[in-house]
């Protein structure tokens, strides 16, 4: 047979201009919010950060790996897996590790959505979720929360169309604190199908000393998948770790899918580390949740409708005034997290911190309705 002769190149026409184009949908996509002002402050309030450094054996464990750095680390977190499945009663293979929990709800999402299915949660969550359904090509259907800013898990199982393939509840919700019950998430997970995912992401846990651990739902429910993350209770945002619990079904699909060594050496050394202090942890978190609960009642007593927080930060629900409330934070040196128009999240980092919001509060005028004869008369007219 002959070969043809080479034909000349055809100029293909590129779809969408001359330069190399994202798949439908990415450059549509919102950002993440950066805190303001970190270093114009003295308190930092506005990522849910836990204020105290790592402990002396995590900064040890730190510096130890380091000294390694030329090797590899474990395939997949191996000695991380195998510590967080030893304390929660689950096979290594039901666990997996990654580069903080939104690293794995992005392999979730991707894995197990894409184009033409949905994504259902509440509305206001988390900003990674629209942003993560986005990534992966999925439908987001965002359900609002019921009053008091609580999950409705009622409407949300409502909303589940045939095209609903994972659902996820946040829990304490970020940002508005709220804590889904056990017993609501049992009869929840009831009337999910059993095809659809339910993502229980649960980075603040820890905050919301809850009865019963999820985990134990797990072998009855095989379509749960629970995130949780080192960022928070355990203090190590800067170095990125998390884990996700599952069937072995489910966790060997992502295994598959995610790329290799999802954590550093320096990283998985200081999360095994972390792991091993929960008392200390325990103590950290008393100390954030007495601080939390002191705060949101002298925020109630100013009339100001705080719902029950489970995290280490609460929600200031000041509508039209948010961003005027985080303004009159920066004043005071605090930086806060506000959503324009719907609120304020304020993170626990201490006492001092707390007066300090509590001091904006009460120079942002019409934003407390206290009992009157309690509130210093200038404060309204600062
Ligand atoms: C902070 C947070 C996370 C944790 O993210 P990491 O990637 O583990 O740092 C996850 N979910 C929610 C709701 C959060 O607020």
């Amino acid at each position: 047979m002959n070969v043809p002769a080479a034909s000349p190149v055809p100029a293909l026409a590129p779809p969408g201009g001359t330069a190399p184009q994202p798949r439908p949908g990415i450059a549509a996509l919102p950002s993440y919010s950066r805190s303001a002002a970190k270093s114009r402050v003295r308190w930092i309030a506005s990522s849910n950060e836990t204020p105290a450094p790592p402990s002396p054996a995590v900064q040890a464990a730190i510096t130890a790996a380091g000294a390694g750095a030329n090797r590899y680390p474990s395939l997949a977190g191996d000695q991380l897996v195998a510590a967080v499945a030893a304390r929660l009663g689950l096979d290594a293979g039901q666990v997996v590790a990654g580069a903080g929990s939104l690293a794995l709800l992005q392999l979730l999402l991707t894995v197990y959505t894409g184009p033409g299915d949905e994504v259902v949660y509440a509305w206001r969550s988390y900003e990674a979720y629209p942003i993560l359904t986005g990534v992966a090509g999925a439908t987001a259907v965002e359900i609002p929360l019921a009053p008091g800013a609580r999950h409705d898990l009622p409407a949300m199982a409502a909303a589940l169309t045939p095209a609903a393939r994972a659902v996820i509840v946040c829990s304490p919700n970020n940002p508005t604190g709220t804590v889904v019950r056990h017993d609501d998430l049992l009869r929840f997970l009831q009337q999910v199908p059993p095809h659809v995912l339910v993502i229980l992401d649960e980075a603040y846990r820890e905050f919301a000393r809850p009865e019963h651990d999820a985990a134990a739902l797990l072998a009855d429910h095989p379509n749960l998948v629970i995130l949780r993350t080192f960022s928070k209770a355990y203090g190590l945002a800067g170095l990125r770790a998390g884990y996700l619990a599952a069937s072995a079904d489910i966790a060997g699909m992502l295994r598959r899918a995610a790329p290799p060594f999802p954590l550093s050496l320096v990283t998985e050394a200081a999360a095994v580390a972390a792991w091993a202090e929960p008392a200390r942890t325990a103590r950290m978190v008393a100390g954030i949740v007495a601080e939390r609960d002191r705060l949101a009642g002298e925020l109630r007593h100013r009339g100001i409708p705080v719902p029950p927080s489970g995290g280490n930060f609460l929600w200031i629900p000041a509508g039209e005034l948010a961003l005027d409330l985080e303004a009159a934070c920066l004043t005071h040196s605090v930086s806060v997290r506000a959503f324009a128009g719907d609120g304020v999240r304020v993170t626990i980092v201490g006492r001092e911190a707390s007066t300090a919001v509590l001091a904006a509060v009460d120079a942002v005028p019409g934003l407390a309705f206290p009992d009157l004869d309690r509130r210093p008369a200038a404060a309204g007219t600062e």
